[in-house]
């Protein structure tokens, strides 16, 4: 590649950081690093009602909690780094006056005076017609003395971009290969709005020449807003820059994805307990491919082989079992005090007292094994640190079965200078205790876990006694039997 390559992300603030945009994020990141290039954020802040500030800090930390860096752009709502003079749109109005000027000079653009009923009763002649709704032009060629009276009467007006009347505008995609537009199909689209600030489409031309950008790699809800774009590039005398527009994502159920489909928001995912690394790999599989589809990549491996070549144009499909197994997959692979460290929020927010208790590094390792989500962890580990509270299979099931106080009491007896208290040693005991009552295994196993923990299913039976400690484990196989009076 001979241009250096500078790919950007422009997110418009107006709700959390979805699944969709964390997807172009990694895209446009992984390219540019790929390519030992830059990877840009700018805020297109341009709808003055929907845009919170609110929504630019999810977006700022759900990035950052991807593990993604950005070389130019907003670090922190109101502080910057990289040599343009702001990376949110709204503060760089003047510049793209400046530009419709010069567009309004050539007659490139043009003010139109329509009010909102006239484009809405437009749109509901269009759908009436059963077409697409389009300005019809009306504003597009007024005589001198119209626009002279219109501008008398004060009426407010926005601006529009005058597309060529025919001919057609080539997106020569790298996702999507070559699309041709028809240019008389397409909507001569307001650049500025009543209001004085610029839309979203001119704003976004603006910004990407002047911020150099060599590739826009983006959702593909922007390929129809790409011949537009395409020809504000050449009526300002610039070259655009290459398009990539990534396929749609769709819930397992074909739909569009949406909230119907689970969380969408990155946050969200966080608070779930997913590992940033795993949404990172998942994300880089919905819409591209190695051409041996691997699944599992070791850090630095998706920089390394992400390229558009591997893009795929057919809609990806969100797989949240997918994405679940490959959660557990990440968390097998992390060592034990990383595991507990990764963990420890929602231990902490779980209320747990650990203090105490058996070490984390005892507890939270006996199930490494079955963790699909961090969020798991707390409830996994619970009964270590709390009274034992028993499930109604636990309870119903299990201890109220005939003869089961007497083995709980049994027990208790037998193990009361029972050393050492160990895995391994214990379970050699307690067999031999089931021998000697002539009673199976399970008849004492599952009473034993069921007083122990609480529950009828959870880690190695000896090994849990063995943590839990000779004083915790008589104490509570005394305290089940109580309740069985
Ligand atoms: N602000 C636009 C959006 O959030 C960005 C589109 C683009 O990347 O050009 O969808």
């Amino acid at each position: 590649m001979t241009q250096k390559v500078r790919t950007r992300f422009a997110p418009s603030p107006t709700g959390f950081l979805h699944i969709g945009g964390a997807r172009t994020t990694l895209f446009n990141w992984l390219f540019a690093r790929h390519h030992g290039g830059q990877f840009i954020l700018r805020i297109e802040d341009t709808d003055e009602v929907r845009s919170t500030e609110d929504s630019v800090q999810a977006i700022l930390d759900s990035i950052s909690w991807l593990g993604l860096d950005w070389d130019e752009g907003p670090l922190t709502l109101n502080r910057e780094k990289g040599p343009h003079q702001s990376y949110f749109q709204m503060k760089r109005v003047d510049l793209y006056k400046k530009h419709i000027g010069d567009l309004l000079k050539e007659g490139k653009a043009y003010p139109c005076y329509c009010t909102k009923d006239e484009i809405e009763a437009m749109r509901r002649l269009a759908q009436l017609e059963k077409r697409p709704p389009r300005y019809d032009g009306r504003c597009r060629n007024l005589s001198a003395q119209q626009k002279k009276d219109h501008e008398a009467s004060g009426k407010p007006f926005s601006i529009r971009f005058r597309m060529p009347d025919d001919g057609t505008t080539i997106v020569d995609d790298l996702i999507r290969g070559k699309v041709e537009f028809e240019n008389k199909l397409q909507q001569d689209l307001v650049i500025q709005k009543t209001t004085g600030g610029p839309t979203y489409n001119f704003a976004c031309v603006v910004d990407d020449h002047l911020m150099e950008m060599s590739h826009v790699i983006r959702g593909d809800e922007h390929l129809s807003n790409t011949p537009s774009q395409v020809q504000m590039y050449y009526a300002l005398g610039w070259t655009p820059p290459q398009f990539a527009h990534l396929s749609m994502i769709l819930g397992p159920d074909g739909a569009k994805l949406s909230k119907r489909h689970g969380a969408t928001s990155v946050l969200e995912y966080k608070q779930q307990g997913y590992l940033p690394e795993v949404m990172r790999n998942y994300l880089a599989l919905l819409g591209w491919a190695t051409t041996d589809s691997q699944q599992i990549f070791a850090p630095d491996e998706l920089v390394a082989k992400f390229d558009l070549a591997g893009c795929q144009k057919h809609p990806a499909t969100f797989d949240t079992i997918k994405l679940n197994w490959m959660n557990g997959e990440y968390i097998r692979k992390t060592p034990v005090p990383e595991l507990i460290e990764l963990a420890r929020p929602f231990i902490e927010s779980s209320g747990l007292k650990i203090n105490g208790g058996p070490a984390l590094e005892k507890t939270v390792a006996l199930e490494h094994e079955k963790y699909k989500l961090l969020s798991e962890v707390p409830g996994l580990i619970d009964f270590f640190y709390k009274p034992v509270e028993f499930t109604p299979k636990a309870m119903d099931k299990v201890l109220k079965s005939p003869g089961v106080k007497d083995v709980l009491l049994g027990l208790a007896e037998d193990l009361k200078d029972f050393s050492p208290f160990e895995d391994k040693a214990l379970e050699e005991r307690i067999r031999k205790f089931c021998a000697e009552r002539s009673l199976k295994a399970g008849q004492v196993f599952h009473p034993l876990r069921a007083a122990c923990s609480g529950r009828t299913e959870g880690p190695t039976l000896f090994l849990m006694l063995e943590i839990l400690g000779r004083a915790e484990v008589l104490a509570r196989l005394k305290a089940a039997a109580a309740r069985l009076n």
